[in-house]
C-alpha cells in the first residue's frame, strides 16, 4: 500500500488542515493501492503565503545561482529515476521500460534544458537610455494532469524557478506519488523554503481556491479545455496570466511514396504509446487512398502484435488506461465510431483477455478505424485513448486541408520520403509542434498549441518567457 498523506509547504512535510483522505486504485488492476490525503483551502493560504514570502528574496536571486540549483534538482532527479519511474507506473499504469526511457527522462531533462536556456537569456535589453527587464511575475500555481505525472510538473517547475517564481503546485488527483517525490528532490537538492510548494487535492476545492486567490499571479495549467474555460473565468476578476495547455487531435499526414514501415512506426508509438493518453497523440491518420489497403495491412498486423498488459513487465508495450471512467469514455467512443459508420479494422469494445488480476485492471483493445471521414466524433473529438481514426486522402492539398480542419492545432506528424515535400507540409500544419518521420522527439524547444489547444508555451527558452514580466525603463543615465 503506498501512502500519499502529506503536504510540503515552506519546506516542510505537514497534514491537512482537515484531513480528508481519498482511495487510489491500481490502473492495472482495479485494485486500492494507496491512500491521498487531501488539502483543503487553509492548506492553500499556507502554501501561497510560504510562496509570497519566499519571492522576495527568491525573485532577487542571480541567473548563476538559479542556473546552479536547476542543475542540482536535475542530478538530484537522475539520483531518483528507478523511485521515480516506479511511482509513475504505480498510479498510471505505464509500462515500467516506457516510466523509465520517456517518462522519466523526459521530466529530469526539463532542469538541464532550463539551465541551460537560462544562461543563453538576456535579462536586460539595452535600448540606448531605454532598459527592458524581464523580471519574474511573481506566485505562480501549477495546475497539472495525470497523463504525463511526471513532466508536466517538472516542465513547470524548471521554467517557474528558472524565472526566479515560487510556486505552488497541484498535481493531478490520480498522481499524488510521483508529485510526493519530486517534492522530496526538491528538498534535497537545496530549494529554499516557499519557494516550491505541494498540495494534494481535488481541482474543484485546491483548485478553485488558486484561480481565484488574490496572491497568485499567475495560473499555468494543463489539462482538459472545459476545465480550462471555469479556470480563466475564475482568474479574470484578478486579471492573473493564465497560461494553458490543452488537448489535441493531432493528425499524422502520410505522403505518397512514405515508407509505409515509418508511417506505421510513427501511427503506432505516437497514437497507441502511453495507451493513447498523450495530448499530442498522433490520433488521425491520413492516407493516400491508392495506399490504404497495403497501409492498413501493415497496421494491423503491427497492432495486432502490440503486447498488452502487465505494466511491471519489461517487454510490455501498452498498459491500462488510468481509470475506470477514462475506460468507460474510451468504450464510448467506440461504440460512436461503429454507430457512425466507421469501419472497424481491429480492436474494439470490451477488455483483452488477460489473467489474473489483470482481468480487473482497466485495460482497451488497441482499435483502428478505417473509412473515417472528418466530421465524425471520433476523429474531432480527443478520445484519449488507443483508437486511430484513419481518413483516406486523395491530394496532398486534401490532406492538408483536413490536418487542419480541427478545433486543435497542439500537434502534427509528417511521414514521407521527400523531405523538402515534409517540410513544406510541416510549415502549413496549424501546430505548435510537428515531427518529420522518425526524427527523435525534442523536449529541448517550444512545446505548445494553435486554437482550442491552448495559448502557452512551455519547455526551454519559451517556458521561461511564460513566467516573466518585461519592464522599461526609460532615461537610464548610468
Ligand atoms: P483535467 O482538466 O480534468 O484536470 C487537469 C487538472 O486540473 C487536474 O489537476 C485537476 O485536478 C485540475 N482541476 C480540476 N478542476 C479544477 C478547477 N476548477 N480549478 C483548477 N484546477 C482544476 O484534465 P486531465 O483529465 O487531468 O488531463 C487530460 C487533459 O489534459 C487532456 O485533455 C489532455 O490533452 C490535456 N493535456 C494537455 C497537455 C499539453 O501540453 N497541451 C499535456 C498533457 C495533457
Amino acid at each position: 500500500m503506498r501512502k500519499a498523506d502529506q503536504l510540503y509547504i515552506n519546506g516542510e512535510w505537514t497534514t491537512p488542515v482537515d484531513g480528508t483522505v481519498q482511495e487510489l486504485t491500481d490502473p492495472a488492476t482495479g485494485q486500492v493501492s494507496g491512500r491521498m490525503v487531501l488539502g483543503g483551502g487553509a492548506d492553500v493560504d499556507r502554501a501561497v503565503r510560504a510562496a509570497r514570502q519566499a519571492f522576495g528574496a527568491f525573485g532577487a536571486t542571480t541567473v548563476a545561482e538559479r542556473i546552479e540549483l536547476l542543475e542540482a534538482i536535475g542530478a538530484e532527479y537522475a539520483r531518483r529515476a528507478e523511485g521515480m519511474a516506479q511511482a509513475v507506473t504505480a498510479e498510471l499504469g505505464s509500462p515500467i521500460n516506457l516510466s523509465r526511457t520517456l517518462h522519466v527522462p523526459a521530466a529530469q531533462h526539463q532542469f538541464h534544458h532550463a539551465a541551460e536556456a537560462l544562461g543563453r537569456m538576456e535579462p536586460v535589453d539595452r535600448r540606448g537610455s531605454t532598459w527592458v527587464r524581464r523580471e519574474p511575475i511573481g506566485v505562480c500555481a501549477l495546475i497539472t494532469p495525470w497523463n504525463y505525472p511526471a513532466l508536466q510538473p517538472a516542465g513547470k517547475v524548471a521554467s517557474a524557478l528558472a524565472a526566479g517564481c515560487t510556486v505552488v503546485l497541484k498535481p493531478a488527483q490520480t498522481s499524488p506519488y510521483s508529485a510526493l517525490l519530486l517534492a522530496e528532490i526538491l528538498d534535497a537538492a537545496g530549494v529554499p523554503p516557499g519557494v516550491f510548494n505541494l498540495i494534494l487535492g481535488r481541482g474543484s476545492v485546491v483548485g478553485d481556491v488558486l484561480n481565484a486567490h488574490p496572491d497568485v499571479d499567475m495560473i499555468s495549467f494543463t489539462g482538459s479545455g472545459p476545465v480550462a474555460e471555469g479556470v480563466s473565468a475564475a482568474a479574470a476578476p484578478t486579471a492573473k496570466r493564465v497560461l494553458t495547455e490543452l488537448g489535441g487531435k493531432s493528425p499524422q499526414i502520410i505522403l505518397p511514396g512514405a515508407d509505409v514501415d515509418t508511417a506505421v512506426g510513427t501511427a503506432v508509438f505516437y497514437g497507441l504509446g502511453n495507451s493513447g493518453q498523450t495530448c499530442g497523440a498522433a490520433s488521425r491518420t491520413l492516407v493516400p487512398r491508392e495506399r490504404l489497403d497495403a497501409f492498413l495491412d501493415a497496421l494491423t498486423a503491427r497492432v495486432e502484435g502490440v503486447k498488452v498488459g502487465d505494466p511491471q513487465a519489461e517487454d510490455t508495450f501498452m498498459g491500462p488506461v488510468v481509470s475506470a471512467s477514462q475506460w468507460d469514455t474510451v468504450q464510448d467512443y467506440i461504440r460512436q465510431g461503429i454507430d457512425a459508420g466507421a469501419r472497424l479494422v481491429t480492436g474494439g469494445p470490451g477488455k483483452p483477455h488477460l489473467p489474473g488480476p489483470l482481468k480487473d485492471g482497466h485495460f482497451v483493445r488497441p482499435t483502428v478505424f478505417a473509412d473515417v471521414t472528418n466530421d465524425m466524433a471520433i476523429a474531432r473529438e480527443e478520445i484519449f485513448g488507443p483508437v486511430l481514426s484513419v481518413i483516406a486522402y486523395d491530394t496532398v492539398e486534401d490532406a492538408i486541408r483536413i490536418a487542419n480542419d480541427s478545433p486543435f492545432g497542439l500537434c502534427g506528424y509528417v511521414t514521407g520520403t521527400d523531405a523538402r515535400q515534409a517540410r513544406a507540409v510541416a510549415e502549413r500544419m496549424r501546430t505548435g509542434y510537428v515531427l518529420i518521420n522518425d526524427a527523435d522527439f525534442d523536449f529541448n524547444t517550444s512545446w505548445g498549441g494553435y486554437k482550442q489547444s491552448g495559448n502557452g508555451r512551455e519547455w526551454a527558452d519559451f517556458g521561461i518567457g511564460e513566467y516573466l514580466e518585461t519592464k522599461s525603463i526609460v532615461g537610464v543615465t548610468s
